[in-house]
C-alpha cells in the first residue's frame, strides 16, 4: 500500500499515514521524525531498527482480556506522531535513532517469537508502532503464518485506510485515549480527538480484540463528568464488555505535577463502572484489587492479579464465569 502522494508543486510529498498529513519536503521528515522523503518517495528510516525487546506478561501492555497470564515478545523503536508533555516513554519516543542502535530483520524476530517458549506472540509498542507501519505488517504477516498473534499497543492517531490493513494482522489492539476533550489533545498532545474515536470504532467493529487505556492526569483530564462522558461514549460505540484501564500518572517528561492521588484513580473507576463492565486500575503497586476481574453478573473475583501474577480463580478454561456461565473472555 503507497502510504503518500504527491504534491501539485512536484516536490514535496503528502504522507497518508495519519491524520498530520505532512508536506514533506526532499530530504526533510514529517512530524513524527522518521519518515522520510528520500528518492522521491516517502520511506520509514527505522524500518528493523529496534529500541528494546523481550519478553513481558501480556498484562503489562496492558491486556488482561487477551490470553491472560500469557507472556508476549515485545518490540518497539524510536519516534511518535503525537508530542505528548507527560510521555511515559519520551527517551525513545522523543528522542532520534542512536548511532549504536541495533537491527533485527522481520524473520529474525519472528524466529526469536517462536524459540521464546510460552509466548503468545508479538507485541509492537514502547514507541508508537503506526509510524513503524511497514515493519510491524511485515512481521505480523509472518507471525501470523507461523501461528502466533500480534498485538498493538497504540495512541490510534492513524488514518482510516492504513488502519484498515492493521486490522487484517493484528488480533489486539490496546489503544490509547489520553482524554475525552479535544482541547485536551490540542494543548498537551499536538493532536485531535475524533481520529482516536474512529479508530476506537474501527477496531471495535472489526471484531479484533479491544482493550482502552487512559492516563489520569491531576487537573487535566480526572474529573467525575468527563470520565463519564468518555465512559458512556466507549460502551455505545464499542461496546460495554470492553476493558478500560485508568492508569495513574507519575512525573515525566515536560511535567512536574505530583502523582495522581490513588483516591481519584479509585473514584473515576466507580464512575465509568456506571457504563462499562470492566475498568480496571493501574500502576498502582500494592493496591491489586483494581486489577481483579469480576464478573459483571454474579460479583465472583474470575481472575486474581498480583503485580503481574494471574491466578484464574473463577473462569472456566472456555473464558465463562464458573458460577453463572456468563461469558467474560473470548481468547484464553
Ligand atoms: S506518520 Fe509521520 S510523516 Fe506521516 S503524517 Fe503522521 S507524523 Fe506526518
Amino acid at each position: 500500500m503507497q502510504l503518500w502522494e504527491k504534491h501539485e508543486d512536484e516536490r514535496r510529498l503528502r504522507c497518508l499515514l495519519c491524520p498530520h498529513s505532512c508536506l514533506i519536503t526532499p530530504g526533510g521528515s514529517g512530524v513524527c521524525g522518521v519518515r522520510v522523503n528520500r528518492n522521491g518517495e516517502v520511506s520509514l528510516s527505522t524500518y528493523g531498527i529496534i529500541s528494546g525487546y523481550g519478553l513481558d506478561p501480556i498484562e503489562k501492555k496492558p491486556l488482561y482480556h487477551f490470553f491472560p497470564g500469557t507472556s508476549i515478545l515485545s518490540v518497539g523503536s524510536y519516534g511518535c506522531n503525537l508530542k505528548c508533555d507527560f510521555c511515559q516513554n519520551y527517551h525513545i519516543s522523543q528522542s532520534a535513532v542512536p548511532d549504536h542502535s541495533r537491527k533485527l530483520a522481520p524473520q529474525e524476530l519472528v524466529r526469536q517469537a517462536l524459540a521464546a517458549g510460552g509466548n503468545t506472540g508479538l507485541a509492537f509498542t514502547y514507541n508508537e508502532p503506526v509510524i513503524w507501519f511497514e515493519y510491524v505488517t511485515d512481521c505480523a504477516r509472518l507471525a501470523s503464518a507461523a501461528g502466533l498473534r500480534n498485538v498493538m499497543v497504540t495512541n490510534g492517531y492513524i488514518n482510516r485506510e492504513p488502519l484498515a490493513e492493521l486490522i487484517m494482522v493484528i488480533d489486539a489492539f490496546n489503544i490509547d485515549l489520553k482524554a475525552f476533550s479535544n482541547d485536551f489533545y490540542r494543548s498537551y498532545t499536538g493532536a485531535t480527538l475524533q481520529p482516536v474515536l474512529d479508530a476506537i470504532k474501527m477496531v471495535a467493529s472489526s471484531g479484533r480484540h479491544l482493550e482502552i487505556t487512559t492516563l489520569i492526569l491531576p487537573g487535566l483530564n480526572d474529573s467525575a463528568e468527563e470520565m463519564r462522558r468518555e465512559s458512556q461514549w466507549i460502551a455505545e460505540n464499542a461496546g460495554r464488555g470492553v476493558p478500560l484501564h485508568l492508569s495513574r500518572y507519575f512525573p515525566m517528561h515536560k511535567r512536574n505535577d505530583p502523582p495522581t492521588p490513588v483516591e481519584t484513580i479509585l473514584k473515576l473507576k466507580e464512575v465509568a463502572e456506571e457504563s462499562l463492565d470492566f475498568v480496571y486500575t493501574g500502576n498502582m503497586p500494592g493496591r491489586d484489587a483494581g486489577s481483579d476481574t469480576l464478573c459483571p453478573f454474579c460479583r465472583a473475583t474470575v481472575v486474581r492479579r498480583s503485580g503481574y501474577a494471574v491466578t484464574m480463580t473463577g473462569l472456566t478454561d472456555g473464558g465463562r464465569c464458573s458460577r453463572c456461565n456468563v461469558e467474560i473472555m473470548k481468547w484464553m
